[in-house]
Protein backbone atom coordinates (compact mmCIF):
# COMPACT_ATOMS: atom_id res chain seq x y z
CA UNK A 1 0.00 0.00 0.00
CA UNK A 2 1.47 3.61 -1.15
CA UNK A 3 2.28 5.60 1.91
CA UNK A 4 1.99 9.42 2.19
CA UNK A 5 3.64 11.77 3.97
CA UNK A 6 2.79 14.56 5.98
CA UNK A 7 4.15 17.95 6.38
CA UNK A 8 6.95 18.40 9.71
CA UNK A 9 6.64 16.55 12.63
CA UNK A 10 9.62 15.22 14.36
CA UNK A 11 11.63 12.20 15.95
CA UNK A 12 12.05 11.92 19.61
CA UNK A 13 14.01 9.33 21.05
CA UNK A 14 11.41 7.33 21.89
CA UNK A 15 12.53 5.51 25.47
CA UNK A 16 10.38 2.78 24.06
CA UNK A 17 12.96 -0.23 25.44
CA UNK A 18 12.31 0.88 29.23
CA UNK A 19 8.73 -1.38 28.90
CA UNK A 20 8.17 -2.77 25.60
CA UNK A 21 9.11 -5.96 26.37
CA UNK A 22 7.83 -6.36 29.55
CA UNK A 23 4.43 -8.39 29.79
CA UNK A 24 1.48 -6.26 31.21
CA UNK A 25 1.12 -6.90 35.34
CA UNK A 26 -1.79 -6.89 37.19
CA UNK A 27 -2.46 -4.38 39.90
CA UNK A 28 -4.36 -5.90 42.76
CA UNK A 29 -8.09 -3.85 43.79
CA UNK A 30 -6.72 -0.82 45.82
CA UNK A 31 -8.36 -0.05 49.29
CA UNK A 32 -10.10 2.87 48.28
CA UNK A 33 -10.79 3.93 44.31
CA UNK A 34 -11.67 7.66 43.26
CA UNK A 35 -13.95 7.93 40.30
CA UNK A 36 -14.18 11.38 38.71
CA UNK A 37 -17.36 11.36 37.62
CA UNK A 38 -16.05 13.64 34.05
CA UNK A 39 -13.57 11.52 32.78
CA UNK A 40 -14.36 12.31 29.16
CA UNK A 41 -15.20 14.96 26.54
CA UNK A 42 -18.86 16.39 27.32
CA UNK A 43 -21.19 16.61 30.07
CA UNK A 44 -20.28 15.01 33.89
CA UNK A 45 -22.08 11.64 34.67
CA UNK A 46 -24.69 12.21 37.62
CA UNK A 47 -24.54 9.48 40.18
CA UNK A 48 -27.10 6.90 41.18
CA UNK A 49 -26.13 5.59 44.03
CA UNK A 50 -26.29 7.06 47.14
CA UNK A 51 -23.25 7.81 50.51
CA UNK A 52 -23.26 4.23 52.69
CA UNK A 53 -24.94 2.04 49.55
CA UNK A 54 -23.17 -1.15 48.64
CA UNK A 55 -22.34 -1.52 45.24
CA UNK A 56 -21.38 -4.78 43.17
CA UNK A 57 -18.30 -4.85 40.64
CA UNK A 58 -19.53 -3.59 37.17
CA UNK A 59 -22.44 -1.71 38.94
CA UNK A 60 -23.82 1.51 37.49
CA UNK A 61 -22.36 4.08 39.97
CA UNK A 62 -23.37 7.25 37.80
CA UNK A 63 -25.35 7.55 34.49
CA UNK A 64 -24.35 10.03 31.24
CA UNK A 65 -26.20 13.22 30.55
CA UNK A 66 -26.63 14.89 27.78
CA UNK A 67 -25.65 14.20 24.03
CA UNK A 68 -22.36 14.04 24.80
CA UNK A 69 -21.68 12.09 27.91
CA UNK A 70 -20.69 8.73 29.29
CA UNK A 71 -21.29 6.80 32.05
CA UNK A 72 -19.47 5.66 35.47
CA UNK A 73 -18.77 1.75 36.94
CA UNK A 74 -17.59 0.65 39.95
CA UNK A 75 -14.19 -1.26 39.15
CA UNK A 76 -14.74 -3.70 42.46
CA UNK A 77 -17.48 -4.37 45.15
CA UNK A 78 -17.63 -2.13 48.38
CA UNK A 79 -19.39 0.94 49.88
CA UNK A 80 -19.39 4.38 48.60
CA UNK A 81 -17.80 6.46 51.37
CA UNK A 82 -18.24 10.16 49.64
CA UNK A 83 -19.79 11.75 46.29
CA UNK A 84 -17.80 15.11 46.42
CA UNK A 85 -15.45 17.27 44.78
CA UNK A 86 -11.62 16.16 44.61
CA UNK A 87 -8.50 17.37 43.04
CA UNK A 88 -8.76 16.28 39.30
CA UNK A 89 -6.70 14.51 37.01
CA UNK A 90 -5.44 17.70 35.61
CA UNK A 91 -2.97 20.83 35.53
CA UNK A 92 -5.42 23.02 36.65
CA UNK A 93 -5.46 20.59 40.00
CA UNK A 94 -9.14 22.27 40.39
CA UNK A 95 -12.21 19.73 41.91
CA UNK A 96 -14.46 17.38 40.06
CA UNK A 97 -17.30 15.94 41.76
CA UNK A 98 -15.80 12.48 42.32
CA UNK A 99 -17.29 8.87 43.59
CA UNK A 100 -15.30 7.17 46.71
CA UNK A 101 -15.54 3.34 46.54
CA UNK A 102 -13.89 1.43 49.61
CA UNK A 103 -13.08 -2.22 48.49
CA UNK A 104 -14.77 -4.83 50.43
CA UNK A 105 -12.13 -7.19 49.06
CA UNK A 106 -14.08 -9.77 47.70
CA UNK A 107 -14.32 -8.12 44.06
CA UNK A 108 -17.80 -9.41 43.55
CA UNK A 109 -19.09 -8.96 39.92
CA UNK A 110 -23.00 -8.07 39.69
CA UNK A 111 -24.76 -10.99 38.47
CA UNK A 112 -26.31 -9.01 35.00
CA UNK A 113 -22.80 -9.08 33.24
CA UNK A 114 -22.27 -13.24 34.11
CA UNK A 115 -24.11 -14.00 30.34
CA UNK A 116 -21.51 -13.73 27.07
CA UNK A 117 -22.63 -13.08 23.55
CA UNK A 118 -21.65 -15.66 21.13
CA UNK A 119 -22.30 -13.79 18.14
CA UNK A 120 -22.20 -9.86 18.15
CA UNK A 121 -22.50 -9.71 14.51
CA UNK A 122 -26.03 -10.46 14.42
CA UNK A 123 -26.78 -7.95 16.56
CA UNK A 124 -27.71 -4.64 14.89
CA UNK A 125 -25.42 -1.93 14.39
CA UNK A 126 -27.18 0.55 16.80
CA UNK A 127 -27.91 -1.89 19.32
CA UNK A 128 -24.11 -2.07 19.38
CA UNK A 129 -23.47 1.92 19.69
CA UNK A 130 -25.78 1.52 22.75
CA UNK A 131 -23.94 -0.89 24.55
CA UNK A 132 -20.85 0.61 24.13
CA UNK A 133 -22.45 4.07 24.99
CA UNK A 134 -23.67 1.87 27.96
CA UNK A 135 -20.76 0.36 29.08
CA UNK A 136 -18.85 3.94 29.78
CA UNK A 137 -16.45 3.43 26.59
CA UNK A 138 -14.25 6.42 25.60
CA UNK A 139 -11.30 6.89 22.97
CA UNK A 140 -8.86 5.18 25.09
CA UNK A 141 -5.93 6.72 22.84
CA UNK A 142 -5.96 9.73 25.53
CA UNK A 143 -9.38 12.15 23.39
CA UNK A 144 -11.60 10.36 25.79
CA UNK A 145 -14.47 11.16 23.13
CA UNK A 146 -17.49 9.10 23.90
CA UNK A 147 -17.23 6.04 21.40
CA UNK A 148 -20.42 5.80 21.12
CA UNK A 149 -21.29 9.15 20.08
CA UNK A 150 -18.78 8.55 17.20
CA UNK A 151 -20.08 5.68 16.27
CA UNK A 152 -23.78 6.43 15.97
CA UNK A 153 -22.08 9.82 13.88
CA UNK A 154 -20.37 7.07 11.66
CA UNK A 155 -23.47 5.31 11.34
CA UNK A 156 -25.24 8.11 9.58
CA UNK A 157 -22.52 9.00 7.10
CA UNK A 158 -21.18 6.73 5.05
CA UNK A 159 -17.60 5.35 6.16
CA UNK A 160 -15.96 3.09 3.70
CA UNK A 161 -12.58 2.85 5.98
CA UNK A 162 -11.78 2.20 9.52
CA UNK A 163 -8.60 2.93 10.91
CA UNK A 164 -7.57 0.99 14.10
CA UNK A 165 -4.69 3.38 15.48
CA UNK A 166 -1.85 1.55 17.02
CA UNK A 167 0.54 4.12 16.35
CA UNK A 168 1.50 5.20 19.83
CA UNK A 169 4.26 7.71 18.76
CA UNK A 170 4.48 9.24 22.09
CA UNK A 171 8.01 8.30 23.95
CA UNK A 172 7.80 6.40 26.48
CA UNK A 173 4.10 4.91 26.07
CA UNK A 174 3.91 1.44 25.46
CA UNK A 175 0.08 0.33 26.89
CA UNK A 176 -1.03 -0.02 23.04
CA UNK A 177 2.18 -2.07 21.87
CA UNK A 178 1.71 -4.49 24.36
CA UNK A 179 -1.61 -4.80 23.93
CA UNK A 180 -1.47 -5.67 20.32
CA UNK A 181 1.60 -7.84 21.59
CA UNK A 182 -0.53 -9.97 24.38
CA UNK A 183 -4.25 -9.77 23.40
CA UNK A 184 -4.20 -9.47 19.33
CA UNK A 185 -7.04 -11.69 19.40
CA UNK A 186 -9.75 -9.73 21.35
CA UNK A 187 -8.24 -6.67 19.29
CA UNK A 188 -9.62 -8.23 15.87
CA UNK A 189 -12.47 -9.49 17.47
CA UNK A 190 -13.42 -5.99 18.87
CA UNK A 191 -12.19 -4.30 15.08
CA UNK A 192 -14.90 -6.54 13.20
CA UNK A 193 -17.63 -5.68 15.53
CA UNK A 194 -17.04 -1.75 15.02
CA UNK A 195 -16.61 -2.63 11.31
CA UNK A 196 -20.26 -3.84 11.29
CA UNK A 197 -21.26 -1.25 13.78
CA UNK A 198 -20.32 1.24 11.43
CA UNK A 199 -21.06 -0.67 8.46
CA UNK A 200 -17.42 -0.20 6.67
CA UNK A 201 -16.23 -1.80 4.02
CA UNK A 202 -12.50 -2.43 5.23
CA UNK A 203 -10.46 -2.16 8.34
CA UNK A 204 -6.56 -1.09 8.32
CA UNK A 205 -4.31 -1.34 11.70
CA UNK A 206 -1.76 1.24 11.24
CA UNK A 207 1.04 0.44 13.33
CA UNK A 208 4.56 2.19 13.76
CA UNK A 209 7.47 0.47 12.39
CA UNK A 210 9.59 0.90 15.81
CA UNK A 211 7.05 -1.94 17.49
CA UNK A 212 8.26 -5.33 15.47
CA UNK A 213 6.29 -7.94 17.91
CA UNK A 214 2.92 -6.26 17.70
CA UNK A 215 3.37 -6.03 14.14
CA UNK A 216 4.04 -10.10 14.02
CA UNK A 217 1.38 -10.48 16.56
CA UNK A 218 -1.55 -8.40 14.53
CA UNK A 219 -0.74 -9.83 10.74
CA UNK A 220 -0.56 -13.37 12.00
CA UNK A 221 -3.68 -12.65 13.90
CA UNK A 222 -5.59 -10.68 10.68
CA UNK A 223 -3.62 -13.01 8.31
CA UNK A 224 -7.24 -14.89 7.45
CA UNK A 225 -9.36 -11.37 7.62
CA UNK A 226 -10.20 -10.43 4.20
CA UNK A 227 -11.40 -6.97 5.07
CA UNK A 228 -8.77 -6.07 7.37
CA UNK A 229 -5.19 -5.14 6.45
CA UNK A 230 -2.00 -4.15 9.11
CA UNK A 231 0.23 -1.35 7.60
CA UNK A 232 3.21 -0.32 9.13
CA UNK A 233 3.79 3.20 9.16
CA UNK A 234 6.98 5.60 9.47
CA UNK A 235 8.10 6.39 13.67
CA UNK A 236 7.47 9.87 13.38
CA UNK A 237 6.11 12.12 15.81
CA UNK A 238 2.52 13.01 15.46
CA UNK A 239 2.11 9.97 13.69
CA UNK A 240 -0.66 8.66 16.18
CA UNK A 241 -2.54 11.83 15.57
CA UNK A 242 -5.75 10.90 13.75
CA UNK A 243 -5.35 13.71 11.01
CA UNK A 244 -1.89 12.83 10.55
CA UNK A 245 -2.74 9.01 10.25
CA UNK A 246 -5.35 9.42 7.59
CA UNK A 247 -3.04 11.53 5.61
CA UNK A 248 -0.14 9.08 5.66
CA UNK A 249 -2.53 5.92 4.79
CA UNK A 250 -5.13 7.85 2.41
CA UNK A 251 -3.48 10.85 0.89
CA UNK A 252 -6.62 12.69 2.20
CA UNK A 253 -6.69 15.70 4.34
CA UNK A 254 -9.57 15.99 6.46
CA UNK A 255 -11.13 19.28 6.22
CA UNK A 256 -10.11 22.23 8.91
CA UNK A 257 -12.35 21.98 11.64
CA UNK A 258 -13.72 19.00 10.51
CA UNK A 259 -13.53 15.27 11.24
CA UNK A 260 -12.51 11.85 9.29
CA UNK A 261 -15.89 11.20 8.95
CA UNK A 262 -16.54 14.12 6.43
CA UNK A 263 -14.51 12.00 4.38
CA UNK A 264 -15.70 8.79 4.94
CA UNK A 265 -12.82 7.55 7.26
CA UNK A 266 -13.53 6.57 11.04
CA UNK A 267 -10.53 5.99 13.53
CA UNK A 268 -10.29 4.42 16.75
CA UNK A 269 -7.75 3.47 18.93
CA UNK A 270 -6.47 -0.20 19.40
CA UNK A 271 -7.56 -0.02 22.93
CA UNK A 272 -11.16 1.07 22.18
CA UNK A 273 -10.83 -2.28 19.96
CA UNK A 274 -9.85 -4.17 23.05
CA UNK A 275 -12.60 -2.45 25.02
CA UNK A 276 -15.60 -3.45 22.88
CA UNK A 277 -14.76 -6.78 22.56
CA UNK A 278 -14.99 -6.97 26.27
CA UNK A 279 -18.22 -4.84 26.42
CA UNK A 280 -20.26 -6.10 23.43
CA UNK A 281 -19.02 -9.90 24.24
CA UNK A 282 -18.58 -10.14 27.78
CA UNK A 283 -20.95 -7.20 28.85
CA UNK A 284 -17.84 -5.60 30.80
CA UNK A 285 -18.14 -1.73 31.27
CA UNK A 286 -14.97 -0.06 31.03
CA UNK A 287 -13.43 -0.54 34.57
CA UNK A 288 -10.08 -0.47 33.86
CA UNK A 289 -7.15 0.40 31.59
CA UNK A 290 -3.44 -0.25 30.35
CA UNK A 291 -1.19 2.16 31.73
CA UNK A 292 2.43 2.53 30.76
CA UNK A 293 4.80 3.39 33.61
CA UNK A 294 7.56 4.87 32.80
CA UNK A 295 10.35 7.03 33.25
CA UNK A 296 13.94 7.11 34.67
CA UNK A 297 12.98 7.87 38.01
CA UNK A 298 10.65 4.74 37.76
CA UNK A 299 12.35 1.91 40.14
CA UNK A 300 10.78 -0.87 37.76
CA UNK A 301 8.90 0.23 34.81
CA UNK A 302 5.91 -1.81 33.20
CA UNK A 303 2.33 -1.87 31.76
CA UNK A 304 -0.05 -2.41 34.65
CA UNK A 305 -3.76 -3.16 34.19
CA UNK A 306 -5.22 -0.48 36.56
CA UNK A 307 -8.77 -0.19 37.98
CA UNK A 308 -10.33 3.16 37.20
CA UNK A 309 -9.90 5.36 40.19
CA UNK A 310 -6.51 3.96 41.47
CA UNK A 311 -4.21 6.58 43.19
CA UNK A 312 -1.38 6.96 41.48
CA UNK A 313 0.56 6.66 44.24
CA UNK A 314 -0.54 2.76 44.46
CA UNK A 315 0.33 2.22 40.69
CA UNK A 316 4.08 4.12 41.59
CA UNK A 317 4.81 1.10 44.41
CA UNK A 318 3.21 -1.64 42.53
CA UNK A 319 5.99 -0.78 40.03
CA UNK A 320 8.95 -0.32 43.38
CA UNK A 321 8.50 3.19 44.06
CA UNK A 322 10.87 6.06 43.12
CA UNK A 323 14.65 5.48 42.57
CA UNK A 324 14.91 9.39 42.83
CA UNK A 325 12.79 12.03 43.89
CA UNK A 326 11.38 13.01 40.16
CA UNK A 327 12.74 16.43 38.25
CA UNK A 328 8.92 15.98 36.82
CA UNK A 329 5.90 13.73 37.00
CA UNK A 330 3.53 13.74 33.92
CA UNK A 331 0.68 12.46 33.37
CA UNK A 332 0.99 10.57 29.65
CA UNK A 333 4.27 11.53 27.72
CA UNK A 334 6.54 13.98 27.88
CA UNK A 335 5.35 15.56 24.14
CA UNK A 336 1.43 15.85 25.41
CA UNK A 337 1.12 14.82 28.86
CA UNK A 338 0.25 16.78 31.37
CA UNK A 339 2.62 17.71 34.58
CA UNK A 340 1.30 16.80 37.59
CA UNK A 341 2.57 17.19 41.44
CA UNK A 342 0.43 14.78 43.40
CA UNK A 343 0.60 11.40 43.54
CA UNK A 344 -3.30 11.40 45.14
CA UNK A 345 -5.21 11.81 42.30
CA UNK A 346 -6.85 8.92 40.34
CA UNK A 347 -6.04 6.90 36.74
CA UNK A 348 -9.18 7.68 34.62
CA UNK A 349 -10.50 6.00 31.41
CA UNK A 350 -7.70 8.52 29.60
CA UNK A 351 -4.71 7.61 31.53
CA UNK A 352 -2.29 6.17 29.05
CA UNK A 353 0.74 6.74 31.04
CA UNK A 354 2.51 7.75 34.13
CA UNK A 355 5.82 9.24 33.39
CA UNK A 356 8.26 10.41 35.86
CA UNK A 357 11.48 12.14 34.88
CA UNK A 358 14.93 13.18 36.85
CA UNK A 359 16.70 16.26 35.99
CA UNK A 360 19.63 14.14 33.50
CA UNK A 361 16.51 13.10 31.22
CA UNK A 362 14.97 16.74 30.79
CA UNK A 363 16.60 18.38 27.64
CA UNK A 364 14.70 21.97 28.80
CA UNK A 365 16.10 25.07 30.16
CA UNK A 366 15.15 28.51 30.41
CA UNK A 367 13.64 30.48 27.42
CA UNK A 368 15.53 32.85 25.48
CA UNK A 369 14.35 35.43 22.85
CA UNK A 370 12.97 33.74 19.28
CA UNK A 371 16.15 34.28 16.58
CA UNK A 372 13.12 33.97 13.58
CA UNK A 373 15.30 30.77 12.47
CA UNK A 374 11.84 29.24 11.37
CA UNK A 375 12.20 25.19 12.55
CA UNK A 376 8.84 25.45 14.25
CA UNK A 377 7.35 26.41 11.19
CA UNK A 378 9.35 23.78 9.54
CA UNK A 379 8.05 21.15 12.17
CA UNK A 380 4.77 22.08 12.33
CA UNK A 381 2.55 19.29 11.23
CA UNK A 382 -0.59 21.29 10.76
CA UNK A 383 1.18 24.44 8.45
CA UNK A 384 1.29 26.44 11.38
CA UNK A 385 3.38 29.41 12.25
CA UNK A 386 4.11 28.96 15.55
CA UNK A 387 6.33 31.88 16.66
CA UNK A 388 3.52 34.56 14.72
CA UNK A 389 0.82 32.73 17.36
CA UNK A 390 2.85 32.95 20.45
CA UNK A 391 3.69 36.59 19.88
CA UNK A 392 0.10 37.70 19.44
CA UNK A 393 -0.48 35.89 22.61
CA UNK A 394 2.33 37.32 24.06
CA UNK A 395 0.21 40.75 23.64
CA UNK A 396 -2.96 39.05 24.65
CA UNK A 397 -4.62 39.13 21.01
CA UNK A 398 -5.99 35.71 21.57
CA UNK A 399 -8.50 36.91 18.66
CA UNK A 400 -5.24 37.38 16.11
CA UNK A 401 -3.77 34.16 17.16
CA UNK A 402 -7.45 32.69 16.17
CA UNK A 403 -7.31 33.58 13.03
CA UNK A 404 -4.06 32.43 12.37
CA UNK A 405 -5.15 29.25 12.93
CA UNK A 406 -4.82 28.34 16.61
CA UNK A 407 -7.96 26.21 16.40
CA UNK A 408 -6.64 23.81 14.16
CA UNK A 409 -3.35 23.43 16.24
CA UNK A 410 -3.22 19.74 17.70
CA UNK A 411 -1.23 20.51 20.63
CA UNK A 412 1.32 17.95 19.28
CA UNK A 413 4.39 20.18 20.92
CA UNK A 414 6.57 19.60 18.01
CA UNK A 415 7.36 23.31 17.90
CA UNK A 416 8.39 23.32 21.63
CA UNK A 417 10.55 20.68 21.06
CA UNK A 418 12.10 21.71 17.94
CA UNK A 419 12.89 25.64 19.00
CA UNK A 420 16.42 25.67 19.79
CA UNK A 421 15.26 29.04 22.14
CA UNK A 422 13.55 26.76 24.51
CA UNK A 423 10.56 28.93 24.03
CA UNK A 424 7.28 26.68 25.59
CA UNK A 425 5.15 27.26 22.68
CA UNK A 426 2.67 24.71 23.20
CA UNK A 427 2.31 25.92 26.39
CA UNK A 428 1.04 29.06 24.99
CA UNK A 429 -1.37 27.47 22.22
CA UNK A 430 -2.92 25.46 25.63
CA UNK A 431 -3.23 28.47 27.97
CA UNK A 432 -4.93 30.23 25.03
CA UNK A 433 -7.14 27.74 23.66
CA UNK A 434 -8.35 27.68 27.20
CA UNK A 435 -8.96 31.63 27.74
CA UNK A 436 -10.77 31.46 24.11
CA UNK A 437 -12.84 29.15 25.03
CA UNK A 438 -13.77 30.83 28.23
CA UNK A 439 -14.30 34.45 26.75
CA UNK A 440 -16.65 32.29 24.39
CA UNK A 441 -18.64 31.07 27.25
CA UNK A 442 -18.89 34.62 28.98
CA UNK A 443 -19.99 35.81 25.60
CA UNK A 444 -22.38 33.19 25.48
CA UNK A 445 -23.58 33.72 28.98
CA UNK A 446 -23.78 37.52 28.32
CA UNK A 447 -25.66 37.34 25.31
CA UNK A 448 -28.36 34.63 26.65
CA UNK A 449 -28.89 37.37 30.06
CA UNK A 450 -29.18 40.14 26.97
CA UNK A 451 -31.83 37.91 25.93
CA UNK A 452 -33.43 36.93 28.99
CA UNK A 453 -33.74 40.76 29.83
CA UNK A 454 -35.05 41.32 26.12
CA UNK A 455 -37.86 38.64 26.84
CA UNK A 456 -38.36 40.07 29.98
CA UNK A 457 -39.13 43.73 29.02
CA UNK A 458 -40.98 42.81 26.02
CA UNK A 459 -43.42 40.71 28.34
CA UNK A 460 -43.71 42.96 30.64
CA UNK A 461 -44.24 45.51 27.73
CA UNK A 462 -46.86 43.15 26.60
CA UNK A 463 -49.00 42.96 30.23
CA UNK A 464 -49.00 46.96 30.22
CA UNK A 465 -50.74 47.21 27.17
CA UNK A 466 -52.68 44.32 27.99
CA UNK A 467 -53.72 46.28 31.36
CA UNK A 468 -54.54 48.98 29.23
CA UNK A 469 -56.50 47.53 26.83
CA UNK A 470 -58.77 45.79 29.72
CA UNK A 471 -59.20 49.55 31.62
CA UNK A 472 -60.45 51.45 28.32
CA UNK A 473 -62.91 48.39 27.83
CA UNK A 474 -64.47 48.42 31.68
CA UNK A 475 -64.57 52.27 30.90
CA UNK A 476 -66.30 51.87 27.82
CA UNK A 477 -68.83 48.94 29.40
CA UNK A 478 -69.17 51.29 33.03
CA UNK A 479 -69.81 54.60 29.91
CA UNK A 480 -72.52 52.36 28.20
CA UNK A 481 -74.33 51.13 31.39
CA UNK A 482 -74.32 54.65 32.76
CA UNK A 483 -76.12 55.81 28.72
CA UNK A 484 -78.43 52.72 29.39
CA UNK A 485 -79.25 53.82 33.03
CA UNK A 486 -79.44 57.85 32.20
CA UNK A 487 -82.01 56.95 29.02
CA UNK A 488 -84.32 54.63 31.51
CA UNK A 489 -84.54 57.62 33.70
CA UNK A 490 -85.48 60.25 31.03
CA UNK A 491 -88.13 57.58 29.78
CA UNK A 492 -89.42 57.36 33.35
CA UNK A 493 -89.68 61.07 33.57
CA UNK A 494 -91.04 61.44 30.11
CA UNK A 495 -93.98 58.76 31.22
S1 LIG B 1 11.82 27.83 16.60
FE1 LIG B 1 11.89 29.17 18.39
S2 LIG B 1 13.53 30.60 17.96
FE2 LIG B 1 13.03 29.61 16.00
S3 LIG B 1 11.46 30.94 15.08
FE3 LIG B 1 10.35 29.45 16.23
S4 LIG B 1 10.01 30.39 18.22
FE4 LIG B 1 11.65 31.54 17.24
S1 LIG C 1 1.73 22.40 19.05
FE1 LIG C 1 0.38 23.31 17.53
S2 LIG C 1 1.58 24.94 16.60
FE2 LIG C 1 3.02 23.58 17.68
S3 LIG C 1 3.68 22.16 16.14
FE3 LIG C 1 1.95 21.19 17.15
S4 LIG C 1 0.18 21.79 15.92
FE4 LIG C 1 1.87 23.14 15.33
Amino acid sequence: MKLFRFHGGVHPNDHKRLTASKPISLLPIPQRLYLPLQQHIGAPAEPVVNIGETVLKGQLLAHSQGHISAPVHAPTSGTILDIGPLTAPHPSGLPIRTVTLESDGTDQWTPALEEAIRDPLILDPEEISNRVGTAGIVGMGGATFPSAVKLKLSLKRKIHTLIINGGECEPYLTCDDRLMQERPAQIADGIRIILHAVQAERAIIAIENNKPAAIVAMKATCAHLADTQVIVVPAQYPMGSEKHLIQTLLGQEVPAGGLGADIGVLVHNVGTAYAVHRTIRYHIPLISRIVTVSGDAIRNPQNVEVPIGTPLSDVIQHCGGFKTTPARLLMGGPMMGNMINNLNIPVVKGTSGIVALTSQALTQQLPKPCIRCGRCVDSCPCGLVPLEMAAHIRKDNLEKAAELGLVDCVACGCCSYSCPAHIPLVQYFNYAKGALFNRQQTKHRSEETRKLIEQRKSRLAKEEEAKKLAALKRKAEKDAQKKSLKSQADEEVTS
